[in-house]
Order: structure tokens, then C-alpha cells, then sequence
């Protein structure tokens, strides 16, 4: 059926109605009071259903309309379908806008939205975290007051936002964020940061790891340059500094070969650092083999040996980091002690956990140095032609290493009483003997 209005079907069905009550009204001899009493009829009946309508629009909760009969059902019908279409368009809209916002929430970067002239529209979470906003109280606020950083007002004085730029959050210094802008929308722009600080910390150490290298190679290449510089004038060179030279080149040459397998070593255990506890290695037993092998180092260096090993005790992990660890820190004890030192190397079990210890009572380290003994290529003495001949790497093997059995190294040493270095590896990787 047809439900929709036109004028010509109003003035239609108005002259037949009316035509119907005159013809009635001439029949009966009353034509003007029955067409009088029509058309008040007719008033009252539509004045009651829009006083209806009014209510319903006005003061009504519910969207169902109220019952009417003839052409007014149609009119609260068409109104009840348009009602329900904008709710259903609401709907989506709001079922979107929540699904943008949870989309937002999820990309791994802060996200502002912002006006042209810098008023904060929109921010999600992590832009709240990073630049320290309060939500909803910042929304309105302009944005060169709520990240003040000089750099960031001047890049956004500018308007050139081809290039990102880098900053301290103001919230910790220490977090390093890459700050984007882009246009968007008509007026309005987007702003997008990351968090760039491990990034960033690579990049530098990267950087630092090739300057070390390159300036740790140089010193004996330059050394072995210049004898060999010497050698071409065999008169330069008379044969007890040509003794001197030879053994010069040889201490150098084996330096450098420590440092290459030292960092073929590191970067071996960072390549393949997934844990794997499968093997059982008896530490005990490669502690006393250890104590054998480097038997020529302890009478060379005049120092003295006592240990504590328990044989009994063994670990789940991998018996070449292990090595490594406990192996370099021997070295280490031997090297650094000075003549007539103590060393006491021990491996006991100490509660749950296994312990290692190797203390001596050589010079000791220096407070300030301790935090600083595990970074690559760092050492106390600056002195690369030192007789001790370090490289700086050995603790940095020892770290990684000991990492991979999920334990730490601890040092602790006072100056002219010695030093102790100690691990303790967690229980769930420790067995005994059966
Ligand atoms: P290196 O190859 O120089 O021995 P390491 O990383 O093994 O490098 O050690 C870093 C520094 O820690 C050494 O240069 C040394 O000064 C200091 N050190 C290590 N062990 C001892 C120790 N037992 N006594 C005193 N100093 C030590």
C-alpha cells in the first residue's frame, strides 16, 4: 500500500468525505450543520493525534510510537522508520569510532591528533605515557605547552615537517623518541613518536664497538710497522734489538689473535644464545682439568693455589660457556694478582643454588671501575702494551655466558685487599652426582 502523501490525495479524499456528508446532510434536510459537525470532527480528530505525536516526540523515552488509526499510523510510522534508521547509522558510526580507537591503541607508536594551530583534538594511550599528557584535562590545551621542548617548538614553529626529529621524553630523560608530524585531514595534523631509545643505544654501540676495534688493531700494527721499518737497514737493527723486536712482534701478533677468537667468542654466543639445558656438565672436573692446563701460568706469576670443589656438583647447560666463564676468570686471577698472591677458587653448593668463587688477594679494583668491568674492550689500565696483554673482552664473554644460565656475575673488590668474582647458578639447573 501506498502510504506516502500528495496533495492531490488530501484535497481527493477531503472533497469526497465532504461530498459524502452533504449528500447525507441534503437527505436528511440538515446539509450545513452535518458538514458544520464534519469538519469539527475532523479538527478535534487531528488535533488529538498531533498532541499525541507531541508527547511522544517530546516526552516519551521509548522509540515504538503510540497506537493511531487512518493517515495518522502512516505519519507516526514514517517518523518511527526515519528514528530508527539514525539509530542504526549512529550505531555504525559509533561501532567504527570505537573500532579506530582500538586500532589506535594497538600500533606500537604514540599517536596525537592536533588542529594547525596546535590544540589537542585526540591522543592514545601511549602518547599519554611518553609525553606525560593527562586525559581528558590536556584535550583543548595547544601542544608547544605540553611538550616544550625548545627543539619541538622550533619544529613546529617552522612548518617543515619532512624530517622527523629525535628527543628526550619529558617524562624520563632517558627515553630517546622519534617525533613525526604529518598533515591530515583539512586542518588538522597527526603527530606519531616512537620510542627510539634502544634503537638508538645499538647504533652507538655499534659505532663504539668499531672505533674500539679499529684503535685496539692499531697499537700493534703500528708497533710491528715501525720494527719492520727498522728490519729493511739490518745496521739500524743490531742483533740484541733485533732479539727485542722479534719478541715484541710475537707478544703483539698474539694479542691480536687473543682479541679475534676472543670476539669471534661474543659474537658466537650472541648468535646462538637460546638456552639450551640438555647437557649435564661437571663443572668440578673442568675446574681441576683447568687447574692443570694453566699450572705453567700460576708457577710463571709465583702465586698460590687453594680450592674448594665439590666433584659432585654439576649443572645443566652448555660446558663451552661455562668454560669460557670460569676460564677467563681464572686467567684473570692469575694475571691481575701480582706475585706471591692467594688465589682460592671454589665450587660448593650453597643452599639450593651452586656457587662459584675465585678471590685473591691482589691489588683489588677501584670502586668507580666496578660497574664498568663486563662492557667490551674495558679495562682499569689504559696501558695496551701492559705485560698483563688484556684485551678488555674476557669479562664481556664472562657476562654473556653466565647469562645464558640465567645467573649474573658479582664483583666484588677494595683496593690493596684483592678481589672475588662469583656466580650462583639457580636451582632449577643444578644436579648431583647419583
Ligand atoms: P682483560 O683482557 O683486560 O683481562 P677483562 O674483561 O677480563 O679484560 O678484565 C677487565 C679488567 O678488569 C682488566 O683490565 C683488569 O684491570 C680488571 N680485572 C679483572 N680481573 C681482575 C682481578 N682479579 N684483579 C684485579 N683486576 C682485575
Amino acid at each position: 500500500m501506498d502510504r506516502y502523501f500528495t496533495p492531490f490525495k488530501v484535497i481527493r479524499k477531503l472533497i469526497i468525505s465532504l461530498l459524502v456528508v452533504a449528500i447525507a446532510g441534503w437527505l436528511f434536510g440538515y446539509t450545513y450543520e452535518l458538514i458544520a459537525a464534519y469538519l469539527l470532527a475532523v479538527v478535534l480528530w487531528n488535533s488529538f493525534y498531533q498532541l499525541k505525536l507531541s508527547r511522544w516526540l517530546w516526552k516519551s523515552r521509548t522509540t515504538q510510537p503510540p497506537q493511531a488509526a487512518g493517515a495518522w499510523s502512516d505519519i507516526y510510522d514514517g517518523i518511527y522508520r526515519t528514528l530508527r534508521r539514525t539509530q542504526i547509522r549512529r550505531r555504525n558510526l559509533a561501532l567504527i569510532l570505537q573500532r579506530f580507537r582500538e586500532a589506535a591503541e594497538t600500533i606500537p607508536d604514540a599517536g596525537l591528533v592536533i588542529e594547525n594551530d596546535g590544540t589537542l583534538v585526540w591522543s592514545n594511550k601511549l602518547a599519554q605515557v611518553y609525553f606525560g599528557l593527562q586525559w581528558p584535562t590536556d584535550k583543548g590545551i595547544r601542544i608547544t605547552n605540553l611538550i616544550r621542548h625548545p627543539k619541538f617548538i622550533k619544529y613546529f614553529a617552522e612548518k617543515d615537517f619532512q624530517e622527523a626529529i629525535t628527543l628526550n621524553s619529558p617524562v624520563g630523560e632517558k627515553r630517546e623518541i622519534e617525533l613525526r608530524i604529518i598533515p591530515y585531514a583539512k586542518a588538522q595534523l597527526l603527530v606519531i613518536a616512537r620510542d627510539v631509545t634502544r634503537i638508538r643505544m645499538l647504533e652507538r654501540m655499534r659505532k663504539d664497538f668499531v672505533a674500539n676495534v679499529s684503535h685496539e688493531l692499531k697499537t700493534p700494527l703500528t708497533v710491528m710497522q715501525g720494527y719492520l721499518e727498522l728490519m729493511e737497514d739490518p745496521k739500524a737493527l743490531p742483533p740484541e734489538r733485533m732479539t727485542k723486536a722479534i719478541a715484541d712482534i710475537t707478544v703483539q701478533t698474539q694479542r691480536m689473535q687473543l682479541m679475534v677468537e676472543q670476539l669471534l667468542t661474543l659474537s658466537r654466543m650472541e648468535a646462538n644464545y637460546q638456552e639450551s639445558f640438555t647437557e649435564q656438565v661437571a663443572v668440578g672436573a673442568m675446574l681441576n682439568a683447568l687447574v692443570t692446563e694453566l699450572c705453567f701460568m700460576l708457577e710463571e706469576h709465583q702465586v698460590q693455589l687453594q680450592t674448594h670443589i665439590d666433584n659432585e656438583l654439576l649443572v645443566l647447560g652448555n660446558a663451552d660457556k661455562l668454560h669460557a666463564a670460569v676460564h677467563n676468570l681464572f686467567v684473570n686471577a692469575i694475571k691481575y694478582s701480582g706475585k706471591g698472591a692467594v688465589i682460592k677458587m671454589s665450587w660448593q653448593r650453597e643452599g639450593e643454588q651452586a656457587c662459584f668463587s675465585i678471590q685473591d688477594n691482589g691489588p683489588g679494583i677501584g670502586k668507580e671501575h666496578l660497574s664498568r668491568l663486563t662492557e667490551r674492550f674495558y679495562r682499569v689500565a689504559e696501558d695496551r702494551n701492559s705485560s698483563t696483554g688484556g684485551t678488555g673482552l674476557g669479562l664481556s664473554i664472562v657476562k654473556h655466558s653466565l647469562e645464558s644460565h640465567r645467573c649474573q656475575l658479582e664483583i666484588a673488590s677494595t683496593l690493596g685487599q684483592g678481589s672475588c668474582f662469583s656466580f650462583r647458578i639457580p636451582r632449577e639447573l643444578t644436579l648431583t652426582k647419583d
